[in-house]
């Protein structure tokens, strides 16, 4: 299926953009219309991070003319792995601003918009309304979402990529033409179902295989060439070096794009999404330990047992002394394991896996257990400080 071209061409190339854009403009299928319509094309990277850093990068150097970055984020030394329109001085800085600086290097005929704050329900429509269209390299559900309702209620195609590990997804979801992330994935996943890259770790190249397909994808959507990833799920597999091909349909019963919709408006992500679930909330009710209360147990001399419920790569790179490794997902079958006469405290990297395999604790009887607030990550900053972050 080709579908017509997004945006109108732009009147004419100066001499210069002829220069630049040549190795375009040679190609049948882009030529000088569909330079044309770059130039006059308004594009929004949602995240100016690892996929953001490969779809601002070639977008730029393509000549799409107006380049939006929303980010409200600093750029961090454990960013530089993978998004790659950072360097190393611009630890510190936002990550907006050193997108910007970037992109006008690449291309100096490139508008560059920033917006600095998070995007939310309260102002997507407002800033989603400037472009023709949107790219989404965030790794959280809540902003996918939100994304993904506001492309709908406005009528912009999404150009999605999703990163983890050795593995990436990437699909345009166009409700006018195809499907909709929501008929995709109607459900967001349970709250600390799904590790974050975070907390399962991504490999930096891998940003820029599946954002080069968004970035590819942006380009053939924008000029109405080829034929888009609508109603197509790509799959990429690292390890096996595979991609496969998944037809995805559009669901009659989708809430938002199908026969009879029910969401009109912009909804509340993060309750939608949850960031933990109800039954982690109530277990650590009451049994939650900052890494100072635990550090001052220790120094009391207090007996417990101390459990690390990470990976064991992650227990490689940096624990709290004197703790035992029991992934949360062996848990259920280790708890016999674990002391009944002796308090368990459990930890994590930052406190969500860590309350999650409380609940479950909690539920098989460990009446006493506790969990670390902040994980192994607050240990680092708040007792260890020579400790790694990572
Ligand atoms: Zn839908």
């Amino acid at each position: 299926m080709s579908l017509p071209p997004l945006v109108e061409a732009a009147a004419g190339l100066t001499p210069q953009e002829v220069r630049r854009y040549s190795r375009h403009l040679i190609i049948p299928d882009v030529a000088m219309t569909g330079q044309k319509r770059l130039k006059n094309a308004r594009v929004l990277a949602v995240g100016a991070g690892g996929l953001g850093s490969p779809v601002l990068m070639y977008l730029a150097a393509a000549g799409v003319g107006t380049l939006g970055v929303i980010d409200f984020d600093v750029v961090d030394e454990s960013n530089l792995q993978r998004q790659i329109i950072h360097g190393q001085s611009d630890v510190g800085r936002p990550k907006a601003e050193s997108a910007r600086d970037a992109i006008n290097e690449i291309n100096p005929y490139v508008q560059v918009r920033l917006h600095t704050e998070r995007l939310d329900s309260s102002n997507a429509f407002d800033i989603f309304a400037g472009y023709d269209l949107i790219v989404d390299g965030t790794d959280n559900f809540a902003t996918r979402y939100l994304v993904n309702d506001a492309c709908v209620l406005l009528g912009k195609p999404y150009v999605w990529g999703s990163i983890y590990r050795f593995d990436g997804q990437a699909s345009v979801f166009w409700a006018e033409y195809g499907p909709c992330y929501r008929c995709l994935y109607p459900e967001p996943p349970p709250p600390g179902m799904v590790p974050s890259c975070a907390e399962g770790g991504v490999l930096g190249v891998l940003c820029a295989s599946i954002g080069s397909i968004q970035a590819t994808e942006a380009v053939k959507v924008l000029i109405g060439t080829g034929e888009p990833l609508v109603g197509r799920l790509l799959v990429y597999d690292a390890l096996e070096m595979s991609y496969r091909d998944i037809k995805v349909r559009k669901d009659p019963e989708c809430p938002i794009c199908g026969k009879n919709p029910t969401i009109t408006e912009l909804q509340d992500y993060e309750a939608f999404c949850g960031v933990i679930s109800d039954e982690a909330m109530h277990a650590a009710q009451g049994s939650t330990l900052t890494a100072s209360e635990l550090a001052e147990m220790r120094s009391r001399g207090e007996k417990f047992v101390l459990v690390d419920v990470r990976e064991p790569a992650e227990f490689e790179i940096v624990r709290i002394p004197d703790s035992v490794l029991i992934p949360k997902g062996e848990l259920p079958s280790r708890m016999s394991e674990l002391p009944l006469d002796q308090p368990v405290i459990l930890y994590c990297k930052s406190g969500v896996r860590s309350a999650e395999s409380l609940a479950m604790l909690k539920a098989a009887g460990f009446s006493t257990a506790k969990h670390v607030q902040g994980g192994v990550t607050a240990w680092s900053l708040q007792v260890d400080r020579s400790l790694p972050v990572y």
